[in-house]
C-alpha cells in the first residue's frame, strides 16, 4: 500500500499511453516547421491549453519547465533579479519547500532581504504579520499554497489581495494543491504559481509555471529561446504531453477525487487520535489539503515507526523526503513551536486518486500496534521513568 504520494505518484495508464508516441514515432522538434516537427508543436499546445484551463490561466501564461524546483527557482530570482533596482526585500513564510526557501538562502548571499512569517501552532500564516512585515522596498510575497509536510493550506487570495493593494508580486508553490484543491489565478489574485507533474500521476522533471501576462522576469536558462525566450532548450515534449493529460485528469475530477481522499483522510484522522495516547494531529484540522495527514507521536522515532510500517504493507514517511535524507529535525515540525524531541516522532500519510480500496481499520490497528511496541523499548516511555526530566524539560 503506497500511501507517501506528496513525496511522488505513479504515472496513471491513461497519461503513459498518451506520451509514448512522442518518444519514437512523433519524435519531431517543436520548433521545427516540418510536419513531424508540427505535430509535436501541436501536441504541446494542447498540453499548455490544458494547464491554462485548469487553473482559470491563458495558454500564452503557462511555461514548461523542468519541474516544480525550476519553476520556484525561475518565479523568485527571476523577479529578485528583474526589480532589484526598486528593492531588495522578499516576504515569505517559516514552511516553505527547500526550492524556495534555498532559493532565498541565496538571495540573502546576494544582499535580498528576505522576512520569513511564523506560522503558528496550526502552520498557518497571520495577515496581520504579512501587512506588518510589507515595506517600500518589499519586491516579492512568495508563500506556497499547500504545504507538502503538514498539508496546511495558506490563503493565498487574501495574501494576493493585500500584495496587489502594496504594489508586490505575488509567487505561490501550488505544487502540492494544483490538480487537488480548486485553484483560479485571477479571482485568487496571483501573479506567478509553480506546478509539477509527477505530484499528480504524471511523470517525473517536468513542471510548469504561470506567468500572469505583463509580469517580466529575468531567465535563469539562456539559449534558443524556446517558450517565448523566458526557458530555453527544447521542451521534453513526451513529458510535457503526460504532463497535460495528467492535470485534464486530476483537475476534471477534482471534486470527486477531493471528496474519496478527504473521506479517507478524517476517518484515519479520527481512528488514530481516537485509539492511540499521545497522538496528535499535525497542522490544522480543517485548512488542510484532502490527502495529507501528518500525526506525532510522543516518545517514538519518526524513521523506526516507517520501517515497522513498511514491514507491515504499508509505505508512508516521516517529515518529507528531502529533509529526511539529513535525519535534521523537520524545519516545518520546528515552525509549529513544537518540542524538538516531540518533532522527530512525525508520521505523513498522503493518499492519491488511485489508493483505491483501503481498510482503514487495518492500517491504523498497524499503526497502533507498531507505535505500542516502539514505546515499549522507548526510554522516553517509561512509565517509572519521569518524561519530562529526560528530555530535560520543567
Ligand atoms: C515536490 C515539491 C516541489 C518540487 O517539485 P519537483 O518537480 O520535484 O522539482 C516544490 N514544492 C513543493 C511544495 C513540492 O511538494
Amino acid at each position: 500500500m503506497y500511501l507517501d504520494n506528496s513525496a511522488t505518484t505513479r504515472v496513471n495508464d491513461e497519461v503513459l499511453e498518451e506520451m509514448l508516441p512522442y518518444f519514437n514515432e512523433e519524435f519531431g522538434n517543436p520548433s521545427t516547421l516540418y510536419s513531424i516537427g508540427r505535430e509535436s508543436k501541436k501536441a504541446l499546445e494542447l498540453a499548455r491549453q490544458r494547464i491554462a484551463d485548469s487553473i482559470n490561466a491563458k495558454s500564452d501564461e503557462i511555461i514548461f519547465t523542468s519541474g516544480g524546483s525550476e519553476s520556484d527557482n525561475l518565479a523568485i530570482k527571476g523577479i529578485a533579479f528583474k526589480l532589484q533596482k526598486k528593492g531588495r526585500h522578499i516576504i515569505t513564510s517559516e514552511i516553505e519547500h527547500p526550492a524556495v526557501k534555498e532559493t532565498l538562502y541565496f538571495l540573502e548571499s546576494l544582499d535580498f532581504k528576505v522576512t520569513y512569517l511564523p506560522v503558528y501552532e496550526n502552520g498557518i500564516i497571520k495577515i496581520e504579520d504579512l501587512k506588518e512585515a510589507i515595506t517600500p522596498e518589499t519586491i516579492l510575497i512568495t508563500i506556497m499554497h499547500g504545504n507538502n509536510e503538514i498539508g496546511t493550506l495558506q490563503p493565498i487570495e487574501e495574501i494576493g489581495q493585500i500584495a496587489h493593494d502594496n504594489g508586490i508580486v505575488f509567487h505561490t508553490d501550488a505544487v502540492q494543491t494544483f490538480g487537488k484543491v480548486e485553484i483560479d489565478v485571477e479571482k485568487q489574485n496571483i501573479d506567478l504559481l509553480s506546478v509539477s507533474s509527477h505530484k499528480i500521476n504524471g511523470p517525473k522533471g517536468v513542471g510548469a509555471i504561470y506567468i500572469k501576462k505583463g509580469i517580466r522576469l529575468v531567465p535563469l536558462i539562456h539559449g534558443g529561446g524556446q517558450e517565448r525566450g523566458i526557458r530555453s532548450g527544447t521542451e521534453n515534449v513526451p513529458g510535457i504531453v503526460g504532463f497535460g493529460k495528467a492535470a485534464e485528469l486530476a483537475c476534471s475530477n477534482l471534486e470527486e477525487h477531493a471528496q474519496k481522499q478527504s473521506k479517507i483522510r478524517d476517518e484515519i484522522i479520527e481512528k488514530v487520535l481516537d485509539k492511540i495516547p499521545e497522538a496528535y494531529l499535525n497542522g490544522d484540522r480543517n485548512q488542510r489539503l484532502p490527502n495529507v495527514i501528518n500525526f506525532r507521536f510522543k516518545a517514538i522515532e519518526g524513521e523506526s515507526l516507517i520501517l515497522l510500517l513498511d514491514a507491515n504493507g504499508y509505505q508512508t514517511s516521516t517529515g518529507s523526503a528531502c529533509s529526511s535524507k539529513t535525519l535534521e529535525a523537520s524545519p516545518v515540525l520546528t515552525a509549529l513551536g513544537l518540542d524538538p524531541v516531540d518533532v522527530h516522532g512525525s508520521l505523513r500519510i498522503s493518499l492519491s486518486p488511485d489508493t483505491g480500496d483501503f481498510d482503514v481499520d487495518d492500517f491504523v490497528d498497524v499503526i497502533a500496534k507498531s507505535v505500542e511496541r516502539l514505546r515499549q523499548m522507548s526510554p522516553l516511555w517509561n512509565n517509572d521513568l519521569d518524561y519530562n526530566k529526560i528530555v530535560g524539560r520543567k
